[in-house]
């Protein structure tokens, strides 16, 4: 967990963390912020665990026991409805990470697309693979295999709660360092300020 561990070498002392990063609906630019992260990259080897991450490892299922989770993306389809549930049950602190997981934000504006009687998803499905398409067109439908589009797009913290936010689009390498340094000494990040706090 992330308390701080009393001891007389804090270094040795403390327990790894074991860090996730999810990728829901969004770009992945967040997650490319994160390796712009550059040498701090190597003091996080040394403090942390990746456990699960689309970037580090090539865990399918996610585990139990999770310190600390950075969400990248909207919760869009049923796979990110559930894989959200998920961690939040068997994460420590979840941080939203990035615009899209804080507001929906570009993913989001096919929340602006429903059309009378129909949800967004039915609007942006019927226009794609039907009135746009040739006379074969079909409605996409592969139950396991094509998660099936929520109605509206969603925050994160409109499906689970959140602990801490870090806008951005993407969050700059200096502002997600900010935010994780804190957490490798046992400390809660304060994110506040315009440095922190700014979208876009
Ligand atoms: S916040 Fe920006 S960079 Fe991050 S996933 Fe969304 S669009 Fe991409």
């Amino acid at each position: 967990m992330i308390a701080a561990t009393p001891a007389q070498d804090p270094a040795q002392a403390r327990p790894r963390l074991r860090l996730a990063t999810v990728w829901l609906a969004g770009c992945s630019g967040c997650h490319m912020s994160f390796l712009d992260l550059d040498e701090f990259l190597f003091e996080l080897a040394a403090a942390v665990d990746i456990v699960y991450s689309p970037v580090a490892s090539d865990t399918k299922i996610y585990p139990e026991q999770v310190d600390v989770c950075l969400v990248e993306g909207a919760v869009a389809n049923v796979d990110n409805l559930q894989l959200a549930l998920t961690l939040r049950q068997r994460t420590a602190l979840v941080i939203s990470f990035g615009d899209c997981a804080i507001s929906a934000n570009v993913p989001g504006l096919r929340n602006l697309c429903s059309a009378p009687g129909r949800d967004s998803a039915r609007t942006v499905l019927e226009r794609g693979y039907l009135e746009l398409a040739d006379a074969s067109g079909q409605l996409p439908f592969a139950p396991g295999i094509v998660p099936e589009l929520l109605p509206k797009v969603l925050p994160l913290h409109e499906v689970i709660p959140v602990d801490l936010y870090l806008p951005g689009c993407p969050p700059s390498a200096e502002r997600i360092r900010a935010a994780i340094a804190p957490l490798l000494v046992g400390q809660r990040p304060r994110i506040e300020g315009s440095s922190m706090l700014r979208f876009g």
